[in-house]
């Protein structure tokens, strides 16, 4: 019978199913519940998946999983209202096995991950929504899920609902998340061919790029726009605080027309066929802003508790790895038949090990390092623009005339009272 299981994750997300995978094969008995039609079907990602994650669950998954191209060529470029200035880095080491970041689309790649948990015994049941958790002797005992809020009950269960967990909330893990700690993210996706694509990205077959878009492609607040080549596909994006968006009255939707508009960007996209618009939020609000990561009875992993490299674009990848060590001690935790938030506290524990914490730590000022300084993103890069225009520009001036030029140019972008302040900031947040 399904009315006691071993765990139910709460999620049939990157983080949900890689906690279901690995409990599912140590043999114990899982229920993953997933509001969607199938997994993956509500799901947003700009999507860039890491190998790695991944691979520690399903060994060689590239030869088989639904990928799109792997990203051999990252590119950074600053946008400012008619000029851009990039950095690009591309490497042949990226192109071959075992790779390192594939483009996915997570309606096909969230389906193929949970077929793994359910081939490993996981039962996944869909479109089934948890309205409410169940507690008994001040324990978290189980869930109510469904239209007619059938109760099921289980050792452990494991929240992996995503960003704004109501259910982590109504553990009272968490409390509700400040705008200024969540990211809105807006995206389309857009059809081309798949030759106009190697084309204008300058890539063969199967292998493709990811940019990182800063300044004008977020209307100069925090945050960065995306752009990421598909096999017959391009995902465009771009976001910025639901704080900042709020305060200057700017939204998503208008932010993503007005980058795709862009003289730089335009080129890319021409021709190409809108087959998708979304929005979503991303937790952003990091180590700040993390919740209590266990109590009796059940413990919070992925998006649900805030594990988001928003720099390094580690969404998916802090899912997996936090879905995977919550299995791990879970495993731990059946084997002494203790599930009590004494014995949970092991998943901390590992977290702490990992890189997933550490990381979280180690960039937990840099947002308001940024957003106390707008001009990093607004007149540095204009400055920087001018300045590469005064050099690129032969107009009969001499050298000597123009370097001084430049050299003013740079010397208002960076004053060097305020640099070496930034510059001594800047290291003391990394340490
Ligand atoms: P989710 O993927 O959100 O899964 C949660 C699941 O729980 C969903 O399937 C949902 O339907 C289900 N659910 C929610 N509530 C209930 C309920 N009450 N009952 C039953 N089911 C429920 N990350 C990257 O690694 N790379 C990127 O390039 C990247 N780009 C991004 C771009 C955008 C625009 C956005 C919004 C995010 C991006 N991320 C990226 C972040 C990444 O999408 C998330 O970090 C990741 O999906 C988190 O996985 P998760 O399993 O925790 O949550």
């Amino acid at each position: 019978s399904l009315e006691r299981v071993d765990v139910i994750i709460v999620g049939a997300g990157p983080a949900g199913v890689a906690a279901g995978l690995p409990l599912a094969q140590s043999g114990l008995e899982v229920v993953i519940l997933e509001r969607g039609g199938y997994p993956g079907s509500k799901n947003v990602m700009g999507g860039i998946l890491y190998r790695q994650p991944t691979e520690a669950l399903v060994p060689g998954f590239w030869r088989e999983a639904p990928l799109e191209r792997a990203i051999i060529e990252q590119r950074y470029v600053v946008l400012t209202e008619d000029s851009a200035i990039g950095l690009s880095y591309r490497t042949q080491a990226f192109a071959q096995e075992p790779y390192n970041a594939f483009s996915v689309m997570r309606a096909e790649w969230d389906r193929w991950f949970a077929q793994q948990a359910e081939a490993a015994g996981a039962f996944i049941a869909t479109g089934m929504t948890v309205e409410d958790l169940v507690w008994r002797d001040g324990a978290i005992a189980g869930v109510k899920a469904g239209e007619a809020g059938d109760e099921l009950y289980a050792d452990v269960v494991v929240l992996a609902d995503g960003a704004n967990s109501l259910l982590a909330q109504k553990a009272g893990l968490h409390r509700e998340w400040h705008p200024s700690e969540q990211a809105l993210v807006a995206k389309e996706l857009i059809r081309l061919s798949e030759e106009v694509i190697n084309e204008r990205f300058n890539v063969p077959p199967g292998l493709g790029v990811a940019m990182e878009v800063f300044g004008q492609s977020t209307a100069g607040l925090l945050g960065y726009g995306f752009i990421y080549t598909n096999r017959e596909t391009l995902s465009i994006g771009t976001g910025a605080l639901l704080s900042d968006l709020i305060e200057s009255g700017l939204n998503v939707s208008d932010m993503l027309d007005q980058f795709k508009r862009h003289p730089a960007i335009a080129p890319l996209l021409e021709g190409g066929e809108l087959v998708e618009y979304s929005a979503h939020l991303i937790p952003e609000g990091g180590w700040h802003a993390m919740p209590t990561l266990f109590t009796d009875g059940a413990v919070v992993v992925g998006d649900a508790a805030g594990f988001v490299n928003p720099i390094s674009r580690e969404g998916s990848n802090f899912a997996m790895i936090s879905g995977k060590l919550a299995a791990e001690a879970i495993i731990e935790a059946k084997q002494s038949g203790d599930f009590s938030a004494a014995s949970l506290s092991r998943y901390q524990e590992l977290l702490e090990e990992s890189f997933i914490l550490q990381d979280l730590y180690t960039i937990r000022n840099v947002t308001p390092f940024v957003h106390q300084r707008p001009y990093l993103l607004r007149d540095v890069p204009a400055a920087l623009a001018a300045a590469l225009r005064d050099y690129l520009t032969v107009d009969g001036t001499p050298k000597t005339v123009k370097y001084g030029k430049i050299a003013r140019r740079l010397q208002a972008a960076f004053p060097p009272g305020r640099t070496l302040r930034d510059l001594l900031s800047g290291a003391r947040m990394l340490r």
